[in-house]
């Protein structure tokens, strides 16, 4: 499994001088896996990162092209990106969107929200006819399953569990297929001010590597019970590290962002083996994101990796985190799981 950073900046996108090592897209990922159908794009997001990663598909001709948009929450920096990237327009290219239910309002009334006059010119109604609408409303015990030759399907926690335990077939569209030739998505939500904000988590059955996006989170003072499990010894997660600790203490608490001790005491606590930092703030220069937020990731993990207590609260008898596993994310980047 590999991950592409498409976008990695948080709330706004920019473009400067001081920003050209680490981008200014704003968040969209995608997830590359032999277990998705060939022609298949997963994203998770479409904020601008969302422009280049539609543009780049159109390049060379892929047969089949057809993307799978799995979103966080509706923040604007992670769907304006919908509105100008190419596939979005193009009728044979169908696209099937995920995303929970916020409120009363769910991935349908986003696209109506997003593509109206007087703030767009083409109208929902438009591109409505190419788009399916996966609405989650029970994060918990929701499973979303991609075998390479059936496609996309969704069960229930209780369900996934008793194919496990079993003799591993399920059924898709009348077709019985193996779960150990799937990728599985599961989701929990994360602590993100008043909006309902879901981190999903990706495990590939065929290599057992596991990828978890974790953005536009708020750490919390203990961690989960959800979170934790969630996380627990994934080969990478990206977590939403945005702020400095100072600028946290001072201005920012309860925006709904992380810092970069927050996120490494996190992956300390889970044994995660690498950790990425995202949804960097329109005012991180590239000089700042490594002096700085890196920087504070990394004393970080000399507090947190060193503290036996700590280590043994958590369980973590061998860890797997080293310092040099800690990076920030960029733009167009590849990363191997
Ligand atoms: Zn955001
Ligand atoms: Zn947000």
């Amino acid at each position: 499994m590999k991950i592409k950073t498409w976008g990695c900046r948080g709330s706004i996108a920019i473009n400067n001088p001081d920003s050209k090592t680490y981008g200014g897209n704003t968040t969209c990922f995608e997830v590359i896996s032999d277990c998705i159908p060939k022609g298949t794009k997963l994203m998770i997001d479409a904020g601008t990162g969302f422009v280049p990663a539609g543009r780049h598909y159109l390049e060379e001709p892929v047969k089949n092209l057809n993307y799978v948009m799995m979103f966080t929450h509706y923040h604007w920096d992670h769907v304006l990106g919908l509105t100008l990237a190419p596939p979005t327009f193009i009728d044979h290219i169908p696209m099937a969107f995920y995303g929970p239910k916020d409120g009363d309002k769910g991935l349908s009334e986003m696209m109506d929200h997003v593509f109206q006059q007087p703030y767009f010119p083409v109208d929902a109604k438009r591109i409505r006819h190419k788009v399916t609408f996966s609405t989650f409303t029970n994060f918990d015990v929701e499973v979303v399953v991609v075998h390479p030759e059936g496609g996309f399907t969704q069960l229930n926690l209780d369900e996934y569990r008793r194919i496990l335990n079993g003799n591993k077939q399920f059924l898709m569209r009348e077709k019985s297929y193996n779960i150990d030739e799937c990728l599985i998505i599961t989701m929990t939500t994360t602590n993100h001010g008043n909006s309902t904000c879901i981190s999903y988590r990706f495990e590939e059955r065929t290599s057992s590597k596991v990828f978890v996006l974790l953005t536009d989170h708020e750490d919390t003072a203990g961690i989960s019970m959800d979170i934790k499990k969630h996380l627990k010894d994934v080969d990478l997660a990206i977590i939403d590290g945005q702020y400095d600790e100072f600028k946290y203490q001072t201005q920012t608490a309860n925006f709904g962002h992380g810092t970069p001790k927050g996120l490494v005491k996190l992956a300390i606590a889970s044994n995660i083996k690498k950790v990425g930092i995202t949804h960097h703030d329109p005012t991180s220069t590239d000089k700042y994101l490594e002096e700085v937020i890196l920087k504070e990731a990394q004393e970080a993990f000399d507090i947190f990796s060193t503290d036996t207590k700590f280590l043994e609260v958590h369980k973590v008898d061998k860890l797997k985190l080293k310092k040099e596993n800690i990076f920030l994310c960029q733009d167009y980047q590849l990363y191997e799981l």
